[in-house]
């Protein structure tokens, strides 16, 4: 398999660490202070799907996704005031309280979306001492320093900082806002630990008094806790790239003086309408929101699925109702294999099993594997197509084995004397004169109409 690496900034053989057929790999999670939104949700999914190529691949994945509940500032040059700490205050509710409830609506927004949670869930207020321990190395070999508000890492002693994003030191001190912290030594040294003022009401004892963690160390401290020095994947979105990322690798690399990830690969941006999903603008959907607008999660995946992870995907009710309505042509061909009578020939299915296996290993080419899939789906309908496509949705994730239940219901033109029949029909059940019923019953049989008995009354299809 090859996979694009942003660090070498180009596609690479996937290889372990070890050789073995491990795969450890890290992906930042959420910050837990409000409801995901589709966009945080399309990078969860390109997460799954390199987890599932990679297990289709004959890999075992051991996968640390951390959920942040403490220390993701409102700006990334380290100062406003913690997201967690602002939905508690203005929600009046504990930061924890918070947490729970966002990090419960996460993972059950996962499941809809057929996300596989990874195999660890870390969550950063479990792992202070941890964190205070990587910040006090960092001090004591010169990487970190402090200020009256926390202490900074330097990063002109980081070696060659800069080299995930390829920005380079001095355009970060020239792209740095006007100084906002006078006792940091350069403009882009980055919060590691954080002194709590008294309302803050997440912190924490430590060597430097009451505190509370930075975002980047968080992750830093976890991914070498649970997967060790050096792993073979992170992942995250683009925009975690030239701070959160960069930032991630020089500390990592001043405590060990290894890149801590061997592969690091983005998600590219979902934009709405074109431009910027943003809260002010009122474009940042939710998946029950998509949902209350009678949208399955699953036709959100397809549309995932439709580009890309590296390209930009831009989201519209017109782009989801083409999901839609593609996804549930799929389903459509998928049942008719499911009860096809034709036989395919093995080296049919070996081709098109080639095909889609070539595609998801150029690079998660998703988009080019569904290709295959549609194409295979042409065959005359068989058992051996409905396997295979089976098959790929381990890949693809889309519940192909109940696709009967994403198809839309078929409307049926009855005529009105059957139509009748069954009102007449009802009428007489309402009664309990069962006799009359089922003379009724049989006479719309001979009409060529089934009708059947739902909860809130009845529904009439062709006989088959
Ligand atoms: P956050 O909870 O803000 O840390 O974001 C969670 C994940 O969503 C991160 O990996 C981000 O890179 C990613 N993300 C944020 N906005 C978007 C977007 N518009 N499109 C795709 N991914 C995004
Ligand atoms: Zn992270």
């Amino acid at each position: 398999m090859k996979f694009y690496n942003t660090l070498t900034r180009k596609k690479e053989e996937f290889t372990t660490e070890d050789g073995s057929n491990k795969v450890r790999m890290y992906s930042c999670g959420p910050t837990v202070y409000s409801f995901a939104h589709i966009g945080n949700m399309r990078t969860y999914v390109f997460m799954d799907l390199l987890r599932r190529a990679l297990k289709y691949e004959g890999y075992k994945v051991k996968g640390v996704m951390n959920v942040t509940d403490v220390g993701h500032l409102l700006s990334d040059g380290d100062d406003g005031e913690d997201k967690m700490q602002k939905a508690a205050r203005e929600q009046k509710k504990s930061p924890y309280e918070i947490a729970e409830f966002y990090a419960g609506v996460f993972f059950e927004d996962l499941k809809k979306l057929n996300i596989g949670k990874p195999e660890l869930t870390p969550k950063a207020t479990d792992h202070i001492q941890i964190m205070i321990d990587f910040v006090k190395e960092l001090v004591e070999k010169g990487f970190a320093y402090e200020t009256s508000d926390g202490i900074y890492f330097d990063i002109t002693k980081a070696v060659d900082y800069g080299k995930l994003s390829g920005a380079k030191l001095d355009e970060q001190q020239a792209g740095a806002r006007v100084e906002v912290n006078g006792e940091k030594r350069h403009p882009a040294d980055f919060a590691v630990w954080k002194k709590a003022p008294k309302e803050h009401i997440m912190q924490w004892e430590s060597p430097w008094g009451m505190g509370y963690p930075g975002w980047h160390i968080e992750c830093s401290a976890m991914s070498k806790k649970y997967l060790g020095e050096v792993f073979d994947i992170h992942t995250g979105g683009v925009d975690h790239i030239p701070i959160h990322h960069e930032n991630e690798i020089a500390q990592s690399e001043a405590l060990t003086g290894k890149i801590p990830a061997r592969f690091w690969m983005h998600g590219e941006f979902m934009l709405v309408d074109g431009g910027k999903m943003s809260k002010s603008l009122g474009n940042t959907y939710t998946i029950s929101q998509l949902e209350e607008r009678g949208y399955n999660p699953m036709h959100f995946r397809y549309f995932c699925l439709n580009a890309h992870y590296r390209k930009k995907l831009n989201f519209t009710f017109e782009g989801m109702d083409g999901a839609k309505t593609a996804f549930e042509r799929l389903c459509k061909a998928i049942v008719a294999h499911k009860n096809g009578t034709a036989v395919t020939a093995p080296e049919t299915i070996a081709d098109y099993e080639k095909q889609f296996e070539e595609a998801v290993a150029d690079d998660l080419n998703v988009p080019q594997a569904l290709g295959v899939l549609w194409t295979m789906l042409k065959l005359p309908a068989s058992k051996d197509v409905y396997k295979t496509a089976l098959k790929f949705d381990e890949v693809l994730g889309l519940s192909l084995d109940r696709a009967e239940t994403f198809l839309p219901e078929e409307k049926f033109d009855i005529p009105e004397e059957v139509v009748a029949l069954a009102e007449k029909m009802q009428g007489a059940r309402a009664v309990k004169d069962y006799a009359t019923a089922d003379a009724l019953r049989s006479e719309i049989d001979k009409l060529g109409f089934s009708v059947l008995n739902t909860k809130d009354g009845y529904t009439l299809k062709p006989k088959n």
